[in-house]
């Protein structure tokens, strides 16, 4: 089971619930907001081998946070994943569209010279601006757009420049996120929560809340149960080893 994208660090008691991980044998991805979180969210590994700490500046926070840029500099080189990063388009946050773009622009140009990450991106109301900007630094990394929302078209380009897509019980929820993941190549799917910013029947989503996508996965994909967790946990293996190829760092899978 995995969660490809959590805020373990923003649940009220994040080591209880790294250690339940660890217990159900989950793989999480924890992605932080901002660079100073980053070294206290290191500290959730300790509860599991399964648990990576991403270095992210998430999108909404870039008009307040981007005086951390210097910060996110001097750790990325301890940081093999970066997220949450990406654009928001959404009307609250369109009056700092212009701090967004600087601060993805800026973080994309230290992946190129670190030599490449996994990123894990935020794009909402902004699919097409996100893809614009990964194409300008096409050696940034790998992005896994998560909770991907544009259209099919900006799917069909995304998918054309090789981005991989993180799918979780909230995008799953509306018929529109169901056509999408449809037309995702099930090579380059992984699942996620986005907890506990999601919802699930009034409660924060809980990272093995990530296993509620298997039910839309084996109808979309005709595949059994069993298939769906090989073709996942395959597609994580072999997106964390593009870095310990790049890299050398350990993988957790
Ligand atoms: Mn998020």
């Amino acid at each position: 089971m995995i969660d490809f994208h959590s805020h373990l660090d923003l649940y009220p008691e994040p080591f209880k619930i790294a250690n339940e991980c660890h217990a159900r044998g989950l793989y999480v991805l924890s992605v932080t907001t901002t660079p100073s979180a980053w070294s206290g969210t290191t500290k959730l590994e300790t509860c599991s081998p399964r648990i990576r700490t991403a270095l992210g500046l998430h999108p909404q926070l870039a008009h307040l946070r981007k005086s951390e840029l210097p910060l996110f500099a001097q750790l990325l080189p301890e940081a093999p994943y970066v997220g949450e990063i990406g654009l928001d388009g959404g009307p609250e946050y369109k009056a700092f569209w212009q701090d967004q773009q600087m601060v993805l622009s800026r973080i994309l140009s230290l992946c190129e010279q670190a030599g490449g990450r996994v990123m894990s991106l935020h794009s909402r109301h902004a699919a097409t601006p996100i893809l614009d900007a990964l194409e300008s630094y096409p050696r940034a990394g790998t992005p896994v757009l998560h909770w991907f929302s544009g259209s099919q078209r900006e799917l069909a380009r995304a998918i054309s420049m090789g981005c991989w897509f993180s799918v979780g019980p909230g995008m799953l929820s509306s018929a529109k996120g169901r056509a999408l993941l449809a037309k995702m190549p099930r090579e380059r799917v992984l699942t996620e929560t986005d907890g506990p910013f999601v919802k699930i029947e009034n409660r924060s989503a809980l990272p093995w809340d990530a296993d509620r996508a298997i039910e839309s996965l084996t109808a979309l994909w005709t595949a059994s149960e069993a298939e769906v967790r090989d073709q996942l946990i395959d597609n994580l293996k072999k997106l964390v080893s593009y870095k310990t190829e790049k890299n050398k760092w350990t993988a957790f899978i």
